[in-house]
């Protein structure tokens, strides 16, 4: 067990961090789980956990398989989410593998029941498991399909009563508009969530955006290619774009 004290330089105490399954991908169209891009991801994780910051993962499946893929290559969607679910556990259990290479326990809990390599998801029980010192890494979702890994991050936050939900992206925050089309588009630092939705600003989903409103979750999305970009972020370096009521 260690000190569950937080560094003083940590401005959050328990955070989520949504991983994109892409956020594992080895470069465009390299291998959908890169054994140094997983490496990288950990030993970020890693910095932030070494500062006594809780740290869960939810980790998504867009790297391996998307419920709507499944749809045009004529799979149920409702099927093609399952698979999208399953997807997330071999990510996650990249993720445990990984560090507990580097050190750091971890574990995995699931949505849906899978006794012989994750345990159930249990609140009170990923609550201890923080208080031990060990990263909880959510998988499988929701358990539900035609719902997303943002809406469980969202969700996992709500009920965990984390302090923010980090977002790493391949983009470095939220512009006014789409800064691949326009060099005029301009960055926000911080926006509230109305004025996202004012500006139909594609943060999350809807479902995940509202949860994280309603429940005054901030979000803030961030480059994860930015080195020691998570790090950065605890300790309130000037990163991404905040969502904020
Ligand atoms: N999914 C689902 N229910 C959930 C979470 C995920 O059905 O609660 C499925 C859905 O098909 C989704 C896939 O799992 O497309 C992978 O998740 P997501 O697209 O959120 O992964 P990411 O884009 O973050 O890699």
């Amino acid at each position: 067990m260690r000190d569950s004290k937080p560094d003083p330089r940590a401005k959050y105490k328990r955070v989520i961090l949504k991983l994109s399954g892409e956020v594992l991908r080895g470069g465009k169209g390299g291998d959908p789980i890169d054994g140094a891009t997983l490496s990288e991801v950990c030993s970020q994780v890693k910095e932030i956990h070494e500062l006594g910051v809780q740290v869960c993962v939810v980790i998504g499946g867009g790297n391996i398989f998307r419920g709507l893929n499944g749809e045009k290559r004529g799979v149920d969607r409702t099927t093609g989410d399952y698979m999208g679910m399953l997807a997330t556990v071999i990510n996650g259990l990249a993720l445990m593998d990984c560090l507990e290479k580097l050190g750091v326990n971890t574990r995995v809990q699931s949505a849906i029941p899978m006794n012989q390599i994750a345990e159930p998801f249990i609140l009170r029980r990923a609550v201890r498991h923080l208080e031990k010192g060990r990263v909880v890494i959510f998988v499988a979702g929701t358990g539900n399909p035609y719902f997303s890994t943002d809406t469980t991050a969202a969700l996992r936050a709500s009920e965990m009563h984390a302090d923010i939900i980090m977002k790493a992206t391949k983009v470095d925050g939220i512009y006014d508009k789409d800064p691949k089309k326009h060099s005029d588009a301009v960055k926000y630092d911080q926006i509230t969530f109305i004025d996202a939705l004012k500006q139909r600003l594609n943060v999350m989903d809807s479902t995940a955006f509202s949860l994280c409103m309603d429940n005054n979750v901030p979000i803030l999305v961030f480059d994860l290619n930015d080195k020691h970009a998570i790090r950065k972020a605890i300790v309130g370096e000037k990163i991404g774009t905040l969502v904020r009521n």
